[in-house]
C-alpha cells in the first residue's frame, strides 16, 4: 500500500515523501481512512508505530482548507501528557505541514506566557499543549475552543496517570458537543475505557 491511495491533500503527501516515508505503517493504513471519514477513533498503539503521523496527516488534510478563524480559537487540539511529546508532536506538524501555510504554537507548562500570548492574540489552527497550562489559557481567556473541529488525546494512559484527568474533562468541557476525537494510547485498561466512552462518539477501534 502507499500513501497515494489516502486522499490526502497534495502538499501533504508531498512532505509525506520528502520525509521519505515510501508506505504507511499498520496503524496508519488502519487509522487514516477513518479519520479522513470524519470517524472519532481509539487506537491503541504505542510510541514508535508511527502513530503521530496517523493522527497528524488527517487533521493537517483538514487544515489545509484554510479558514481564518479568530484570534485564539484552533481548529485542531492536540494534547500530550509531557512537554517532551508535545515537542515531538510539534515537530512532526512542521515536517508534515511544511508546504501548508499553517498557524500553529505550543502551549507548555513551565515555559515562558510572552509568546503564548502573542500566538494566541492571533489567528491560529493548530494548538498542541499539555493540560496544565492549556487551563491556564482557557480561563485567561486567551484560548477558545468553541471553534474546535478535532480534539486529539495523545498518549492518553499517561495523562491519566500523572493525574491529568480532570484537566482533560475540562478542556473536553471547552470543546463543542460536535467534533471530532482521536484518542491513542499505549494501554487499555478500565478507566481508559471509561473515559473513551465518554469523551468518544462511536469509535472505530484501532489495535496494534
Ligand atoms: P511515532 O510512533 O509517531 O513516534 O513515530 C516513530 C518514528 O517513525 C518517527 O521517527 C517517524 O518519523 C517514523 N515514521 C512514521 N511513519 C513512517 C512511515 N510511514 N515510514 C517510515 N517511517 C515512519
Amino acid at each position: 500500500m502507499s500513501f497515494d491511495q489516502f486522499k490526502l491533500a497534495a502538499p501533504i503527501l508531498r512532505a509525506v515523501t520528502q520525509c521519505g516515508y515510501t508506505e504507511p505503517t499498520p496503524v496508519q493504513e488502519k487509522s487514516i481512512p477513518e479519520i479522513l471519514a470524519g470517524r472519532d477513533l481509539l487506537a491503541s498503539a504505542q510510541t514508535g508505530t508511527g502513530k503521530t503521523a496517523a493522527f497528524m496527516l488527517p487533521a493537517l488534510d483538514r487544515l489545509s482548507t484554510l479558514k481564518k478563524g479568530p484570534k485564539g480559537a484552533p481548529r485542531v487540539l492536540v494534547m500530550t501528557p509531557t512537554r517532551e511529546l508535545a515537542a515531538q508532536v510539534t515537530e512532526a506538524t512542521r515536517n508534515y505541514g511544511r508546504f501548508l501555510r499553517l498557524r500553529s504554537t505550543a502551549i507548555l507548562g513551565g515555559t515562558a506566557y510572552g509568546p503564548q500570548f502573542r500566538d494566541l492574540g492571533r489567528p491560529i489552527d493548530l494548538v498542541v499543549g499539555t493540560p496544565g497550562r492549556l487551563i491556564d489559557h482557557l480561563e485567561r481567556g486567551s484560548l477558545n475552543l468553541s471553534r474546535l473541529e478535532v480534539l486529539i488525546l495523545d498518549e492518553a494512559d499517561r495523562m491519566l496517570d500523572m493525574g491529568f484527568k480532570e484537566d482533560v474533562e475540562k478542556v473536553v468541557a471547552a470543546a463543542p458537543a460536535e467534533r471530532q476525537t482521536l484518542l491513542f494510547t499505549a494501554t487499555m485498561d478500565r478507566t481508559m475505557e471509561n473515559l473513551a466512552n465518554r469523551l468518544l462518539n462511536d469509535p472505530v477501534r484501532v489495535d496494534i
